[in-house]
């Protein structure tokens, strides 16, 4: 048998948190320092060797549907591994689904975000019926009744995977079922038909081609009624104790996002309510779409973290040519950049997720512009980026027993799910042009004062002029500029200088085609050692 030799040791134990420099310095800036000591424990969760092979093994054996018992019945179950069970337990515990609710707290929002984007680096699946709990809450609001029972429910912390009616659970989580087979993004094309029962509920009829996690407890759905396209809450058991009319057809073969189901489902008279107000039924459902696309954000921030935290761990142990990989300096230049766009997307997702805690008119204008701003130029990055880290580790790192695949497979969804990269701009430009006081709270997050972010800047604002703006086809040009500013300033407020440098020289003038581009002059081995896991 050969002797192995120079092969770094598995990046584990370790704490996902106070590893994790740049993500201890967004909480503590974005008010959320009271958080740490939980944090911490959390992170030390993540990074026990059992959970990260609790998050291997969710992927390995997918979930597997039911659709009839040996009989015949109709059964519409998923069966999950445990190992689904064990992290879906660990992220209840902490919170993730509903903090923020339950003890709402300036800060709250961002100590969640945390959680979840330390979640997303060791299981991402867990994290869709997650962001979907968290995010269904202001939505069900709009139905008081319905609130009071389901909220003590949804916030409860002790994780209930039993397919039984919910009051007679510890917990419950909730799913969204909008996108159908003719039309997701155009949600009016929707033909699920809602039919009153006479007793104040209705009845639904119809089909949605995406349907995720369908072991939630329940769900909000769009339908169609006699005011028009309408909210719904569906849950998976009617109030007489029976299995709701909701049959799963089958479950997609996704190319990543394995461990969780995603099913194509049909509804055959199930019983639902109506969530606020008849014929609203967009509206009423899209403030759940803002938390779960500030989620899109907060995932794919956290998957890139992970590729690189793999990647710098692999250079930092790999020698090649005489020399540690991490020293050899076009390496450095590619992680260097790697960590910069790692940095910048954390910075912005932390700021963003503070808009959530406040409720003055910044953060309003935060919420509604840069929420789809972000979903798309960060969710856009993560591609290119888990693919470069998955490269730092070579041939490793295309072999499935590194995480490196499993983050690749991951890294597109978080664009195209809760609205796709194109409509994301298009949303960025509709916000712009109707929120109040858009373009004055965006100056000032703009406005460093420091001479390298001034010209991209004027050139942005020549850009958010209605003229320019309403050209759809330069939407996606548009928004990634603004992202590109709002990282600019946030780096330049806060981060070492040779971070905030690095940025602007690359990002503001240079060629992001492809990473390890980074100019000559720069101070490539402080941001390394910056990313680089503390121990
Ligand atoms: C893993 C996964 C899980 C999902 N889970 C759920 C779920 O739980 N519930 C749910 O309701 N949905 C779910 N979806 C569906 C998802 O939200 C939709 O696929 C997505 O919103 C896009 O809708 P569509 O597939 O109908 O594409 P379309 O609406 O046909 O869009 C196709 C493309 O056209 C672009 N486009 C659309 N309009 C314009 C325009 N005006 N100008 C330029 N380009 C445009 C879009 O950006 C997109 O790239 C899930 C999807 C995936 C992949």
């Amino acid at each position: 048998m050969f002797d192995v030799s120079n092969q770094p040791p598995p990046l584990e134990p370790y704490n996902l948190f106070t590893s994790d420099v740049v993500l201890r310095e967004s909480v503590k800036r974005e008010r959320a320092g009271w958080a740490e000591e939980g944090l911490s424990t959390l992170g030390a969760t993540f990074g026990k060797p059992e959970t990260v092979k609790a998050g291997f093994d969710a992927n390995r054996y997918p979930p597997v549907l039911r659709t009839l018992d040996r009989y015949g019945h109709r059964l519409d179950e998923v069966e999950f591994h445990p190992a689904w069970h064990e992290i879906m337990a660990i992220a209840l515990r902490a919170g993730l689904h509903s903090s923020p609710w339950a003890e709402p707290k300036p800060g709250a929002h961002v100590a969640r975000a945390a959680g979840t984007y330390m979640l997303e680096q060791v299981e991402s699946g867990a994290y869709c019926p997650i962001a979907m709990t968290y995010g269904s809450v202001p939505t069900l609001r709009h139905a008081p009744e319905i609130a009071k029972e389901w909220l003590p429910r949804i916030c409860a912390r002790e994780y209930d995977p039993r397919f039984i009616p919910a009051h007679e659970k510890k917990s419950a989580l909730v799913g969204m079922g909008m996108t159908e087979n003719q039309g997701g993004t155009d949600l009016r094309t929707n033909t699920t038909r809602a039919e009153p029962a006479g007793d104040g509920s209705f009845r639904l009829y119809g089909h949605k081609w995406f349907m995720s996690a369908p072991m939630c407890d329940a769900f909000l759905v769009l339908a169609q009624s006699a005011k028009g396209l309408s909210c719904f809450f569906m849950p998976r058991w009617t109030p007489d104790g029976e299995r709701n009319a909701v049959h799963i057809l089958r479950l997609k073969d996704k190319l990543g996002n394995k461990s969780n189901a995603s099913s194509e489902v049909e509804f055959d008279g199930a019983y639902a309510q109506l969530v606020g107000e008849e014929g609203r039924g967009i509206p009423t459902i899209i403030e759940m779409g803002n938390y779960t696309r500030l989620d899109c954000a907060i995932g794919s921030s956290g998957l890139m973290r992970q590729a690189l935290a793999q990647g710098l761990h692999h250079a930092r142990h790999r020698t090649v040519f005489q020399k540690k990989l991490i020293d050899q300096p076009l390496m450095e230049n590619v992680l260097a950049d790697l960590a910069l766009e790692s940095e910048a997307a954390t910075a912005l997702t932390f700021r963003l997720a503070r808009a959530y805690d406040e409720d003055d008119e910044a953060a309003q204008v935060i919420r509604r512009v840069v929420t789809p701003a972000a979903k798309f130029w960060i969710c856009k990055r993560t591609p290119a980026a888990t693919y470069e880290a998955m490269e730092v580790l070579g041939g490793s790192g295309y072999i499935e027993e590194s995480i490196m695949p499993r983050l690749y497979r991951e890294a597109p969804v978080n664009s195209i799910w809760e609205g796709s990269g194109n409509v994301m701009c298009l949303d960025v430009l509709r916000a712009i042009g109707r929120t109040p006081g858009a373009a004055e709270v965006l100056r000032k997050e703009l406005d460093t004062g420091d001479k390298r972010l001034n010209t991209f800047t004027e050139r942005l604002q020549k850009r958010l002029q209605a003229s320019e703006r309403n050209d759809e086809s330069q939407a996606r040009a548009l928004t990634r500029d603004l992202v590109l500013g709002l990282q600019a300033a946030l780096l330049i407020r806060h981060a070492p200088a040779p971070v905030a440098d690095a940025f602007c020289a690359a990002r503001l003038n240079g060629d992001s085609a492809a990473f390890g581009l980074l100019p000559r002059g720069l101070d490539l081995r402080a941001i390394v050692e910056r990313a680089a896991p503390q121990s």
